[in-house]
């Protein structure tokens, strides 16, 4: 029987919600590029509940403890003492999202002969070394594609918020003040502007595909160029060299994943070859910036703004200068868990679970590391550092 260690966030303040905003939520059964949504043989929630706190439990406990396995919530994850490295080392199988991640550095993986899986409850699993994962045989599975819309959605709410300078005009609002010229000194339109996208995978592609109705020029950078027919679809301009695409745009949006390459890539060097007064929105990975480079550029006015919601380290210290910087959109780690997109990854992590414990094969686009080496997915989008 498995131990199965799961890492949520805490529940919200006030407690587990009684009611929701809404009643339902859409149901999607097929993401934009054919691939079928999570298919576990079935759910014990209801889709828009809040699954991926500690009490919602990614609603995995009835099914787990019917099989006999068994399942630890906590969101207790950082230090010796904390409830994660306890139970750790006799652990099969760590369960955590990027939201509130559960490092799983070399050092805690060493401790941990036991573990044999490492699940995301989302995408993007650069809180697990990879390399050492290979190393050990563990299994690394993420739910790919369950949150790629809604971080697109957030992308293009945080574009327009520092275009149109949307959130000091919000607070004026607050403080009981009606100063439109306060507001629109910084307020532009985004029509005819330039974006990039530095990455134009599932988040990417859908970002500049949601934005070409706002009649701006879309240009991209990727390790791969996308298939002529959504170029033309889009009217896409490809950059071979980042620099090249930065040089040009007024927004620029980030969207690759956080490897050997991409760590602290938009460094000062980099950021200095952007427009003065462009704007960076960054739901990718925080450490894919060089925190204090962002810092200067907004106190230089190198950049006008600054947004996203990823953030090094997870949670962010009160006192993380990203938090008091000028001009900048900042949203703690969310944009990936709306209550639509936990339904998704909630349903995905059971699918991966359902496969494991079944001994059937996990389907290939949640695959990061299999048999010891990057796999289906990872093996795309990741590069191991050895
Ligand atoms: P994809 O793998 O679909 O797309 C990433 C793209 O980045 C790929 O096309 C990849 O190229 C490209 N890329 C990788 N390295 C480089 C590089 N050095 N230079 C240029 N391009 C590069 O991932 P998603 O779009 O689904 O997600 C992107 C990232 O967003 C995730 O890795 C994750 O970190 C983050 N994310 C954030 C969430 C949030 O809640 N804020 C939720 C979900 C994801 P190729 O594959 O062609 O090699």
């Amino acid at each position: 029987m498995a131990k199965v260690l799961c890492v949520l966030y805490p529940d919200p303040i006030a407690g587990y919600p009684p009611q929701y905003a809404r009643d339902d939520i859409p149901a999607i059964e097929v993401y934009p590029n054919g691939q079928k949504t999570p298919t576990p043989s079935t759910v014990d929630f209801r889709p828009g509940e809040l699954l991926g706190c500690v009490s919602g439990e990614l609603g995995l406990r009835k099914f787990l403890e019917e099989r006999g396995h068994t399942l630890i919530v906590t969101s207790d994850k950082e230090g010796v003492g904390s409830v994660f490295e306890r139970e750790l080392p006799d652990t099969d199988i760590v369960i955590s999202q990027p939201f509130w991640p559960a490092y799983l550095t070399a050092e805690r993986i060493a401790k941990a002969p036991k573990l044999k899986l490492a699940i995301t409850a989302g995408i993007g699993s650069d809180h697990v070394d990879l390399d050492a994962a290979i190393a050990k045989d563990i299994t690394v599975a993420e739910v790919t594609f369950s949150n790629s819309i809604s971080v697109s959605e957030h992308v293009v709410m945080m574009i327009l918020a520092l275009v149109r300078n949307y959130i000091p005009s919000y607070q004026w609002v607050i403080k009981g003040g009606w100063n439109i010229a306060d507001c629109v000194e910084r307020s532009y339109d985004l029509e005819g502007m330039t974006v990039g996208s530095a990455g134009a995978g599932r988040i990417g592609t859908a970002v500049l595909r949601r934005l070409k109705p706002f009649d701006v020029k879309l240009h991209y950078t990727d390790r791969y160029k996308l298939p002529v027919a959504i170029e033309q679809e889009l009217g896409l301009t490809f950059h071979e060299d980042l620099g090249s695409m930065l040089s040009v745009c007024d927004v620029v949006t980030i969207n690759m994943p956080l490897h050997a390459e991409t760590k602290h890539l938009f460094n000062d060097a980099l950021i200095a070859k952007m427009k003065r007064g462009a704007y960076l929105v960054n739901t990718a990975r925080g450490n894919i910036c060089d925190r204090d480079a962002v810092v200067r550029a907004l106190e230089t006015g190198r950049l006008a703004g600054y947004a996203g919601d990823v953030w090094y380290p997870q949670p962010a210290p009160p006192d993380h200068p990203w938090r008091s910087m000028p001009h900048h959109g900042m949203t703690p780690h969310m944009s990936g868990t709306s209550l639509s997109a936990q339904a998704r990854y909630a349903a995905g992590t059971r699918e991966i679970l359902e496969c494991w414990l079944d001994r059937k094969p996990i389907r290939d686009e949640y695959l990061i590391v299999a048999s010891g080496k990057l796999a289906g997915t990872g093996a795309h989008s990741y590069s191991a550092k050895t």
